[in-house]
């Protein structure tokens, strides 16, 4: 990555160089940005600059050394990443999962989407429906790796990515050699809750906070990363309030509703109105998708049920509800009772299970569409 490749911030960029150039950088920073803004790419391009024997003082890295192109693709020797991760079938049943078992997803998470979101990496790490923690097994990873001699001169770089996931072991033991650091060794730190942090650490850090990137810019990104139009383009990078990560991810979604939309709102209705027999014959569109998109499939139904609840609560402003559900989620959100929300959840968590485990897919829909009907018919008499 290149400062030429990120998006806006163009004033943080020319302070980051003039720091560099006037060697003041420090040997801590703490980048400070929402969600999505984009820190991951900015912290690359300035360790990048850092590193790259022939920069151009007050420009920018070559980009095409060997410095260069090791750090774009995320594998220079001297440059680690350490994130929150949780237990998966992956990581071993030590019950202490690292990120260095999560490197490989991590990497192409960055060469997909460098802009990606704290939802984007549990959902690829396969933990998204957990928390990802820094535990002190982690910590212990960081102080050996930087007790190491870089491998190929100028410097060694630690990114931690969230460190407010950091237990307050772990964070008391990174404490140590953040305060007194060895020659060369610098900490990147990219938070979206520095207060989260602990404030030893917080002090001995250079806070450095990004700007949402103004839609102008973050619209053309779209058109390329997403495949929008210009006009869809503009309304995404509008809603998303200049983070690229969460643009991106709304235009996901949308494209998932384009499919998913009608076949949920099919089986609503059919439940709605009392239709058993046109509920399960709904289930055929479901049965065609194949199983990982069954998957999403429940996945994207759940966050529509929860658009709708939010909806009858009148919180539309935290809602994120696309303007093509608007229709859907107002209609359902009259007919829909808080009990029924909570158990409707159940019934879509295990399905994905279910479906997860290789159970037979039309057992698990048929069931589905029983609860749902159910459910909403059973309310309808009380
Ligand atoms: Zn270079």
């Amino acid at each position: 990555m290149q400062f030429k490749e990120v998006l806006g911030n163009r004033n943080l960029i020319a302070r980051l160089l003039r720091m560099v150039d006037s060697g003041r950088t420090g040997h801590s920073l703490m980048l400070v940005e929402r969600d999505g803004y984009g820190a991951l790419p900015l912290a690359m391009a300035l360790v990048q600059y850092m590193m790259c024997p022939c920069r151009r003082p007050g420009e920018d890295s070559c980009g095409v050394c060997p410095t260069c192109r090791k750090i774009a693709e995320m594998v220079h020797p001297d440059v680690h990443f350490v994130f929150p991760v949780n237990v998966t079938s992956k990581s071993g049943s030590s019950g202490k999962p690292l990120s260095a078992s999560f490197l490989q997803e991590w990497r192409q998470l960055y060469k997909d989407n460098p802009y990606f979101t704290e939802r984007d990496l549990y959902a690829r790490l396969g933990i998204a429906d957990k928390v990802g923690t820094i535990s002190v097994a982690e910590a212990r990873g960081i102080l050996d790796a930087l007790s190491l001699k870089p491998y190929e001169g100028k410097g060694k770089f630690m990114t931690v990515w969230l460190p407010e996931r950091m237990n307050a072991e772990a964070a008391n033991r990174l404490l140590k050699i953040v305060e007194e650091p060895m020659p060369d060794t610098y900490f990147i730190f990219i938070t979206h809750a520095p207060e989260r942090i602990i404030a030893t650490i917080r002090s001995r850090s250079r806070q450095i906070r990004l700007c949402p990137v103004a839609p102008q810019e973050l619209a053309p990104m779209l058109e390329v990363r997403a495949g929008l139009s210009p006009q869809e383009a503009t309304v995404y990078a509008r809603i998303s309030g200049g983070s690229p990560g969460a643009a991106l991810d709304m235009a996901g979604e949308a494209s998932s509703a384009s499919v998913y939309l009608p076949m949920a709102s099919q089986m609503l209705e059919s439940a709605v109105s009392g239709d058993l027999v046109g509920l399960l014959e709904g289930n055929d569109a479901v049965l065609a998708l194949g199983r990982e998109r069954q998957k999403e499939f429940c996945l994207y139904m759940e966050s529509l049920l929860r658009k709708m609840m939010m909806h009858g609560r009148g919180l539309d402003a935290v809602s994120d509800t696309l303007p093509q559900e608007d229709g859907a989620v107002d209609r359902f959100s009259r007919v829909f009772s808080g009990a029924f929300y909570e158990k409707a959840f159940n019934a879509l968590e295990e399905a994905r299970s279910m479906v997860e485990a290789n159970v037979n897919a039309k057992m698990v829909f048929c069931h589905l569409a029983n609860v749902l009907f159910a459910l909403v018919n059973f309310r309808k008499k009380q």
